[in-house]
């Protein structure tokens, strides 16, 4: 590639690669102390090159990784390969900073020489940022803009992975959906804004009154569902019942107008050996509709003959 052959000019280009280089680099001897920290591994570490070079290289890595990392470098340092992807290795790797703090790396480790003259260098990044950003994508790709439900598609992921457990295990599983009374007369007095309002509003009742392991979702429009694991009929009209009792005595104060809610809730259980949701979910909507007829502000169950 170098065909110039200039062994001090290619050695000046590799310097000066690594000293401007964004990315930290970090070569340690076969002990593992450092020997080359540059510019990069300053900024992201906040280490003088300094106070690095003779450190051991563990002072870069919170603690409950300083066991597992010396045995990694050294298995790699024994094995056929030069260089290595270590994200592909392990799911998560953090680096420490001088002031304690972790952030998630990437890291490339490459090893050279051989014996006593073995030397690695490790090329880092801080993706904390990027991670951070690949998490809010998820959590909006999974989640109803409005009010921070789930959506209709991860509602379902979620149901079909619980259905399937409930299934293995031949436990109970319900389900509730929910449709708020006279939201369209609600919208027409107080405007949609008003009826936005009510919608995160009836969420945070729903959400703060339901289990961590339930599962709320926004089905569309005024309509929700949740999904109750460990939950038999009995169990789920009670919670639908608690529920509908707590929506029924909110007061959402807005411009000055005070507004109350009411919902209508329809239940049915998993039925043995079920394991789509179309059936159940098709089953509470018949429950709810009971329930609209009865008066609204009510739960139905769907009994299973
Ligand atoms: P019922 O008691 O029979 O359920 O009557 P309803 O008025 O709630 O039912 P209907 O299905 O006739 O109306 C639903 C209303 O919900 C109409 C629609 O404008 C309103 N809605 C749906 N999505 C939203 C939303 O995101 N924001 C607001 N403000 N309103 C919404
Ligand atoms: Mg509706
Ligand atoms: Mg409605």
């Amino acid at each position: 590639m170098f065909s110039f052959g200039k062994k001090k000019l290619l050695s000046d280009i590799c310097a000066s690669v690594v000293t401007n280089l964004e990315d930290g680099v970090v070569a340690i001897d076969r002990h593992h102390n450092i020997v080359l920290f540059n510019e990069g591994a300053q900024r992201i570490f906040g280490y003088a090159s300094g106070e690095m070079v003779g450190q051991h290289l563990n002072i870069l890595l919170p603690e409950r990784f300083h066991l597992q990392h010396d045995l990694m470098v050294d298995e790699f340092g024994a094995s056929q390969r030069i260089a290595e992807n270590m994200a592909q290795r392990s799911r998560q790797i953090y680096g420490r900073r001088k002031d304690g703090s972790e952030f998630v790396a990437s890291i490339a480790i490459l090893k050279m020489g051989g014996g006593a003259d073995r030397h690695y260098a490790a090329i880092v990044r801080d993706i904390s940022e990027n991670k951070k950003t690949e998490e809010e994508l998820l959590r909006l790709a999974a989640t109803d803009p409005l009010t921070g439900a789930f959506n209709r598609r991860e509602f379902m992921a979620l149901a079909e992975q619980e259905s399937m457990r409930a299934h293995r295990y031949g436990h109970p599983l319900s389900i509730m959906m929910l449709d708020l009374d006279h939201f369209k007369r609600l919208n027409d007095t107080y405007g949609h804004a008003a009826g936005d309002k009510a919608l995160q509003r009836f969420t945070t009742l729903c959400c703060n009154a339901l289990r961590t392991c339930d599962i709320f979702g926004r089905w569309g429009g005024e309509e929700f569902v949740a999904l109750l694991p460990e939950t038999d009929a009995e169990g789920a009209s009670i919670i639908a019942e608690r529920l509908r009792k707590i929506v029924s005595q909110n007061i959402l104060a807005y411009n000055d107008q005070k507004i109350s809610l009411t919902t209508s809730i329809g239940i049915a259980q998993y039925r043995s050996g079920e394991v789509a949701v179309e059936g159940p979910l098709g089953r509470a909507d018949t429950a709810v509709y009971d329930a609209k007829k009865a008066g609204r502000n009510r739960i139905s169950v769907y009994r299973n003959e």
